[in-house]
């Protein structure tokens, strides 16, 4: 490794791949979690790792198994918006891939483990516990949502110290250096990974001289098409056919990976081109947010002050990104050719949303513009009335059928006291204090926030009655459309009680209960920095299920995760977040 740090990251000319030759193992390092799924992936039990007494060492990159190759990956930017030039994997080393006969062949990174090649300017290549935690929990959960992701099989933490903020109040802040291990098909970025070519021209003369930087890229796109798009490569014979048509299928998985996020609530905070995945995989898990009130204008990185990658920009900086990537493969793609499926990808992002949206609405029939309407409508009623993204969603199963019974009045009312209950709370919270409105003091848009605030507040001194009133009427308009359109659902042949039921099944199967939201991680982080790793245990089993209703998540055969004991299981955090979660801030 050569550590001559120069300001910016380290140069490495020549590579795609660097060799790690020696381990920075940790000191001390214990077993925080394990995901059992995750580890089956790999044909490893929970129990097989923790009997091993050199399981954390080797879960954690401290020790190597058997033909183990280490190494870290070579890869280039846009970090908002500007091309960074070489990064490269700065804390993450590839420990080589596993292939197991049930589910097939896998990467396996250590995250943390130490310097590479690659690490930034004074990156030290570790990471510390809370980061780690919020990683591992965000990984599986994704996955049990349902929405592709980088899994994490196991984190690991240690009794060696970094100090990630060297000045806080003039004090040094230790905290333990922690380990994820993070498995995926492949970890190649989407972007990142060609980028590396664009005008490097030291890459002539790599392999041979005949091997110039335009060969290599083409290995690396033949590798990435014949191991993951294999059905596209033999479809094609001529060379730019089938780079299109891998292209395509990137833009396609990219556009269904945006409109899932959308539809959960998720911003991932840096979608710069290096963290985004070949595979349309969600990938490095840092700033992210799930969105509590609903607002498109949502930013869940604190230090991203110009508000890039704001819950409404997502899709269109995916778009952006790829633009990046056809760039990128410059000869290998037609430029006409790629800019008509660069154009694909909005309406096909679009068609993705719709279609999730719809069943989160749990309408079977499509109805193009009146659902569309029905959809952008509802989304202003809760951005109006502040209502909670994922409690909103999952509460809107309890609106009754329009054929349903007498008492469905009763009903529609409680669902709207139900939504509006979340807004009052954010008033009166308001009211007492801005910094509980959500308002970290230095976060984006904080001038416009206040003001905001202040016509609330405003609002509500005045004529408190009124704006409940309007906030009220708003939600039974909508839901009086709502139910409209349910009821055109079924025509005189269909069986409404089926409907009703299939309804329902779609509904609680889409609409998540609970998500990651910060306040969760940060509970798991508090506990396990005072030695407590089992809040991280329980979430992760509540997360692990996230359609179960609470009474199924406990019951006698709801495990599966490492066993821990004694923890009262009464929080299933399906409910309000707390007033302090509006204080969470991350950078
Ligand atoms: P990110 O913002 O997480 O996408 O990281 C941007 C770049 O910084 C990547 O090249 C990372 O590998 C590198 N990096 C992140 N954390 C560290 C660290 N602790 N030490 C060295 N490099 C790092
Ligand atoms: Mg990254
Ligand atoms: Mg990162």
């Amino acid at each position: 490794i050569d550590d001559s740090d120069q300001p910016g990251s380290r140069v490495v000319p020549e590579a795609c791949f660097s060799r790690i030759r020696a381990l920075q193992p940790l000191v001390r390092p214990v077993f925080v979690a394990l995901s059992q799924s995750a580890l089956s992936l790999l044909g490893l039990s929970a129990q097989e790792v923790l009997s091993d007494p050199l399981g954390p060492e080797y879960m954690s990159g401290s020790r190597l198994l058997p033909g183990s190759e280490p190494a870290a990956h070579c890869y280039s930017g846009h970090q908002f918006g500007l091309f960074a030039g070489q990064l490269g994997d700065g804390a993450v080393m590839y420990l080589g891939e596993v292939e197991s006969c049930a589910h097939g062949r896998w990467e396996v990174q250590v995250k943390g483990a130490g310097v590479t090649p690659y690490s930034r300017y004074y990156g030290d290549g570790r990471k510390v516990l809370r980061s780690s935690i919020r990683e591992f929990l965000c990984s599986e959960a994704m996955a049990a949502l349902g929405i592709p992701s980088t899994r994490a099989a196991s984190l690991v933490t240690s009794d060696l110290y970094v100090s990630r903020d060297p000045l806080n109040n003039g004090q040094r802040i230790l905290e333990r250096c922690s380990v994820v291990l993070r498995v995926a098909p492949t970890f190649i970025r989407l972007f990142g990974s060609f980028e590396i070519f664009l005008g490097r021209d030291e890459f002539s003369g790599l392999q041979g001289p005949s091997a110039g930087r335009d060969d290599i890229r083409a290995q690396l796109l033949d590798y990435i098409g014949g191991t993951f798009y294999p059905e596209i490569q033999q479809a094609h014979s001529i060379r730019k056919d089938r780079n299109l048509a891998f292209f395509r299928a990137v833009m396609t998985q990219t556009a269904r990976l945006v409109a899932q996020w959308q539809c959960v609530g998720f911003c991932h905070g840096v979608l710069n081109t290096d963290n985004m995945s070949i595979l349309g995989l969600t990938l490095d898990y840092g700033p992210f947010g799930f969105m509590e009130r609903f607002d498109p204008d949502f930013v869940s990185n604190a230090s991203d002050k110009k508000r890039r990658y704001s819950y409404q920009a997502q899709p269109s900086v995916c778009r952006w990104n790829l633009a990046r990537l056809a760039e990128a493969l410059g000869s290998e793609l037609d430029p006409a050719e790629a800019g008509a499926v660069l154009d694909e990808f909005m309406p096909t992002y679009k068609a993705f949303y719709l279609s999730i949206m719809r069943k989160k609405l749990g309408l079977v029939r499509i109805e193009e513009v009146e659902d569309r309407e029905l959809v952008s409508d509802l989304l202003r009623v809760m951005h109006n009335t502040g209502a909670d993204f994922t409690n909103t969603f999952r509460l809107l199963s309890r609106v009754p059928w329009p054929e349903e019974g007498d008492s469905e009045r009763a009903t529609v009312g409680s669902v709207v006291d139900l939504i509006l209950d979340e807004l009052a709370m954010i008033l009166s919270l308001a009211q007492t204090n801005p910094l509980m409105y959500g308002m970290v003091a230095d976060s984006p848009g904080m001038t416009e926030q206040l003001e905001l605030l202040g016509r609330l507040k405003e609002l509500v001194e005045t004529n408190q009655d009124d704006l409940k009133r309007k906030q009220r009427d708003d939600w039974i308009h909508w839901i009086g459309r709502y139910r409209m359109r349910l009821g055109r659902e079924c025509d005189s042949t269909s069986d409404l009680p089926v409907i009703i039921k299939e309804r329902l099944k779609v509904m609680n199967g889409i609409n998540p209960r609970v998500v990651l939201r910060n306040y969760i991680a940060q509970n798991a982080i508090q506990a396990a920095e005072k030695g407590d790793f089992s809040e991280i245990v329980r979430v992760l089993k509540v997360l692990k299920k996230p359609y179960s209703d609470p009474e199924t998540l406990f019951g006698p055969d709801g495990c599966g995760e490492m066993e821990h004991s004694g923890a009262e299981l009464d929080v299933a955090y399906d409910g309000k977040p707390p007033a302090w979660a509006q204080t969470v801030c991350v950078t």
